[in-house]
């Protein structure tokens, strides 16, 4: 199967739209690559569907051009947006809860996307739904 680039998790429209930097630092590497290798490659690699990652990392800048959350894990890499073409995010859900896959967070945004975030500190397994 394809295996995730860091870049995936980097990239943001928002941060090239308005020409800023979005460039983790160390920690923020670090929980990226926490959360590639625990929850998102053993996502990609059950469900064997192409993923693709909405929202990874994010500056405090692009945060806030996204308007996302202030304590969003988002600004500490720990967490990414995703879409599955081809399936609900109800859909894709389910699917991960009967694999053995471990995570903080799994929420299900508006019906429009995944949001999975890994704290290798403090993972609380919470599936939530975001209206
Ligand atoms: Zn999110």
């Amino acid at each position: 199967m394809l295996n995730f680039k860091i870049s995936e998790l980097i990239k943001s429209d928002a941060a090239t739209k308005n020409n800023i930097s979005n460039m983790p630092d160390i920690n923020s590497l670090d929980n990226l690559l926490d959360l590639i290798f625990y929850c998102l490659q053993p996502i990609r690699d059950k469900i064997k569907k192409p993923m693709i990652i909405t929202s990874g990392f994010r500056s405090n800048l692009v945060n806030k051009l996204v308007k996302g959350v202030s304590n969003s894990q988002h600004l500490k890499g720990q967490a990414a947006d995703f879409i599955i073409n081809g399936m609900a995010p109800t859909q894709i859900i389910e699917k991960i809860k009967t694999c053995n896959i471990d995570f903080d967070q799994l929420i299900n945004e508006y019906d429009r996307w995944v949001h999975v975030s890994y704290n290798k500190n403090n993972n609380r397994r919470q599936i939530l739904k975001i209206n």
